[in-house]
């Protein structure tokens, strides 16, 4: 099990709005992304932010192959701007319209 990077994982946010993106599953070598309608959030560096969305099939080979910090199934605000990584309460949440959860995610800090 390693830790994925943008230089030796597949699974990539590619830089898109996520808007766009279905499972962000790119297998090496292949031309574009799965691009199912993803279940999965995954977390894998909360220093940087890096995180991506995966379906069940390539969260299950996400499980076998690398280690992420966090995941939760996908939520109604996952992939809108601004929206902040839960922890606690495992979802993604946008602040202003959930203070006490933002303050929630500030005192649990990196995770
Ligand atoms: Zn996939
Ligand atoms: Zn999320």
């Amino acid at each position: 099990m390693t830790q994925p990077s943008p230089a030796d994982s597949p699974i990539l946010p590619e830089g898109k709005p996520f808007d766009e993106l279905g499972c962000a599953y790119k297998p090496i070598g292949a031309t574009g992304v799965c691009g199912k309608p993803p279940t999965w959030h995954v977390m894998w560096e909360p220093s940087s932010g890096y995180n991506s969305l995966t379906c069940d099939e390539h969260m299950a080979l996400a499980q076998r192959r690398w280690v992420y910090a966090d995941r939760h199934p996908m939520g109604p605000d996952c992939t809108m701007p601004g929206a902040l990584w839960e922890y606690t309460h495992r979802w993604c949440v946008i602040p202003d319209d959930h203070p006490a959860l933002a303050v929630a995610r500030a005192l649990n800090g990196d995770r």
